[in-house]
């Protein structure tokens, strides 16, 4: 799995676009016209892991230089990108290809974070820029105040894919604008106010979303989310309570526990949290419960497996509805089921979505019953875009595309292998404290040491994180510190990809553990 090349060159080191000579080697691969084989090359010198070779020859870069780019950056972009690069040394992206990446020097970078979560079937997916090219001939924008075939086709279709009586499509430009939306609607619908959301999780950044956020970095000192409330968050790792099968994921904690078969102490516990929370904090009758069915931004938390079941019950008793939040979790990325909730056996009476629902394509949707949208029809909600015609042609041909690459069950299979093979790297090393998810929704918290589960220091999050880049591989962070690697790449990558990235994983700790 090791290449030995020279620190010197990035060329050398195999890490720009190399052209391929074997065929296409699967379904996804002859679908998406991608091909990859490892490279049998061997230089002499340090120990960098071997990136799968690809196909695809990215455009020679010609534009802005670098150092006009950051300058541009610092003067007239919105000053919050100045402070977060993203890594110190900074990623300057040109191109992109499926699971691939190429940086203004043609150096290619294995995506595992896709513009976060978003890149849902590849960049530039061939078919879908395809479609996208003749709906850009045929008619960029109308509103639906007129009848077009492309709105209707797709709401027809995405209303297929969700069981009933979730059957009625809003269409928004963004998570936080179909979050906000879904917030009105359950206000109107119930009469009641009062939301409640999960500590940690991450709803948006308007002003109402703000609120159901509960993560500090994203909140400013203003009046935001009026009538938002945060219970305890059910992190079965992190936690005051957690054992040893609390979760539906291929890899469970390190914590141990005494629970029987079919019996969880800690989902116990944190519902007795939310109760609490409703005895405290807000009114008897409320207007929603919130939840991720996996904290996306909180660093893929996932929660003891029959936790949403009675939350949703609890909050039903209490005249709210309750919102999955699908925005990380849609669209086949949980493997097991096309949406997240459906992996709690649980029907939301809302579900709000976006990124990959149009591969990067700006867009959102709130999806509801009947009677809750029949509540918001009583005044005028008109979103300009929302529907447009080229994001519905686009978002329609993703759908197409998850079911004919087969990505649903790609993203079970390469999904589930990279966390047991994770689980294995954590055995090995102290600071690996948690590997979890499901599917591709993937997160991996790092710690001081197993028994405290102390946080690791930002410093060394940072240390590793930037090795891994230098090593070809883009990767995100999460948490509510900072403290979890987040894998959430294009459904589309393959095993060869999955050992790259995990030998890079491996030999990053390497390099720290040394280093320390
Ligand atoms: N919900 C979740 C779970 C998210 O992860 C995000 C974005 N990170 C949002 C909502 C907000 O989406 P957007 O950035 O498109 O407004």
């Amino acid at each position: 799995m090791f290449r030995a090349v020279s620190r010197l060159s990035g060329r050398a080191a195999g890490l720009t676009g190399q052209p391929c000579c074997r065929p296409a080697v699967s379904k996804l691969h002859m679908a998406s016209g991608a091909s990859c084989q490892k490279s049998a090359i061997v230089h002499a010198s340090t120990d960098i892991p071997e990136m799968p070779r690809c196909s695809f020859k990215p455009q020679e870069y010609k534009g802005m230089s670098k150092e006009r780019m950051m300058e541009i950056r610092g003067q007239n972009c919105n000053p919050m990108i100045m402070k977060v690069t993203y890594y110190k040394k900074p990623v300057f992206i040109h191109q992109g290809y499926m699971q691939w990446l190429w940086d203004v020097d043609g150096r290619r970078y294995l995506d595992l974070f896709a513009g976060v979560a978003t890149v849902s079937v590849g960049h530039c997916h061939p078919k879908i820029t395809a479609v996208a090219e003749q709906q850009l001939k045929r008619l960029w924008h109308t509103t639906n105040i007129y009848v077009y075939p492309p709105l209707h086709e797709y709401c027809e279709k995405l209303a297929s894919y969700l069981p009933d009586p979730l059957k009625v499509i809003y269409l928004t430009n963004s998570g936080s604008e179909a979050n906000d939306l879904a917030m009105i609607m359950a206000r109107l619908h119930t009469g009641n106010f009062d939301i409640i959301t999960l500590r940690g999780s991450y709803h948006g950044g308007s002003q109402q979303t703000m609120g159901l956020t509960s993560n500090a970095a994203y909140k400013y000192p203003i009046a935001s989310g009026l009538g938002c409330t945060h219970t305890m968050c059910p992190d079965v790792f992190r936690g005051l309570w957690g054992g040893s099968h609390c979760r539906d994921s291929p890899v469970q904690t390190i914590r141990e526990c005494s629970c029987a078969q079919g019996h969880c102490m800690a989902n116990e516990q944190y519902i007795g949290q939310l109760k609490e929370t409703f005895a405290t904090s807000v009114p008897s009758r409320i207007a929603a419960f919130f939840g991720e069915p996996i904290q996306g931004v909180g660093g893929a938390v996932q929660y003891p497996k029959n936790y949403l079941k009675e939350a949703y019950k609890l909050v039903r008793e209490r005249g709210g509805v309750c919102i999955a939040d699908e925005v990380q979790t849609g669209f086949g990325r949980t493997g097991s089921h096309f949406w997240g909730f459906q992996g709690h056996d649980v029907i939301p009476d809302i579900v709000t979505m976006a990124k990959g629902i149009g591969n990067g394509f700006p867009m959102g949707a709130v999806v509801t019953t009947p009677e809750i949208a029949a509540s918001i029809a009583k005044g005028v909600h008109f979103n300009t875009f929302g529907g447009n015609p080229l994001a519905c042609t686009i978002a329609s041909s993703v759908l197409d595309t998850i079911t004919e690459d087969g990505l649903q069950q790609n993203s079970l299979d390469v999904g589930t292998y990279m966390m047991t093979e994770l689980a294995k790297l954590r055995d090995k090393y102290e600071i690996i404290g948690d590997v979890r998810g499901k599917g591709l929704q993937i997160g991996v918290e790092m710690v001081k040491d197993k028994t405290s589960r102390d946080l690791l220091a930002p410093e060394a999050m940072s240390e590793i994180f930037e090795d891994i880049k230098d090593m070809g591989v883009l990767i995100g962070k999460g948490g509510i510190y900072g403290q979890t690697f987040r894998i959430k790449p294009p459904l589309c990558i393959t095993k060869e990809d999955a050992d790259f990235f995990l030998a890079v994983f491996d030999k990053s700790i390497h390099n720290y553990m040394k280093r320390r």
